[in-house]
């Protein structure tokens, strides 16, 4: 649980917007800072989340109060959402299971289309959000410190940013990590977990929180399968058996494979623009 594993510690929220846009020399875009930890062009400093590593006791209260807040402040975002007419999806994945290359693919396949805009969560630099940009999507940033996670507050502040037309999608890519994000709605109307061939097929077995709640199970870089040892029968009966419920793909957004179903399964859950 984050409250024992540390990443409850006081984090800052960077908010970058547009990283392209706002970049005053070549530092920006490679995520450098200042000596006093600033960037260019990004908002910093915002304190949003302090938790005492006490006894156990006030550990478990505070993890508790911890979460309490941030489903309410999921449900806010819930409700903004469904009144604007925009469908949130909160991607997951462990670090490098291809969440930013599905994103740039998305963006450049189905952005004439479909207007999506991305809040990329990471723990240091706009690395992520420069590429989103370059594939033509609107983007901010969001550096979590030390935080292993987003949590409903920095999306809030993302969707203020982003201010999202009716109609739209917001692709919220989380910090890679396999355990503390499957804790923390966002206020998403789905939740999408990337599983790459490349990490193993014994993850939902491993991981079965971040599987559990999943709606859509993406299996990726299956152009890889032949050089990797995965079994994708064994791996689909454990999505199975964890997460009755979740609808699985697979494919590869290096070769297109598999991607027709996914634009699919996103423009089948994407809400009509308000007049
Ligand atoms: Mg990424």
């Amino acid at each position: 649980m984050c409250a024992t594993c540390g990443c409850s510690a006081p984090a800052v929220i960077r908010v970058f917007p547009d990283p392209d846009h706002h970049h005053h020399g070549h530092e920006d875009e490679h995520g450098h800072e200042d000596e006093h930890g600033h960037r260019p062009g990004g908002r910093t400093g915002r304190i949003v989340g302090s938790l005492a590593n006490g006894g156990d006791q006030r550990t478990v209260q505070l993890q508790q109060k911890v979460l309490a807040k941030n489903d309410r402040l999921a449900g806010l975002n819930r409700d903004w959402l469904r009144q604007r007419g925009v469908l949130a999806v909160n991607l997951m994945s462990s670090p490098g299971a291809g969440k930013t290359t599905l994103l740039e693919r998305t963006a450049r396949e189905l952005g004439d289309r479909v207007a999506i805009s991305v809040i990329e969560g990471d723990q240091a630099a706009a690395l992520d959000a420069t590429r989103i940009r370059a594939a033509g999507c609107r983007v901010v940033q969001i550096n979590t410190g030390a935080g292993c996670h987003l949590d409903a507050e920095m999306v809030a502040e993302g969707l203020r940013v982003l201010d999202p037309p009716s109609g739209s999608v917001v692709m919220i890519e989380n910090v890679g990590n396999l355990v503390c994000p499957s804790l923390f709605d966002l206020g998403e109307q789905a939740r999408v977990v990337l599983a790459s061939v490349t990490e193993g097929d014994d993850k939902p077995l491993k991981y079965p929180h971040m599987f559990r709640r999943a709606d859509l199970v993406l299996v990726s870089k299956t152009d890889l399968l032949p050089y990797v040892d995965f079994d994708s029968k064994r791996h689909a009966w454990d999505v199975r058996r964890t997460s009755p419920d979740a609808l699985m793909l697979q494919l590869s957004a290096a070769t297109g494979a598999g991607m027709h179903e996914w634009y699919a399964w996103l423009r089948r859950r994407t809400p009509a623009p308000h007049d």
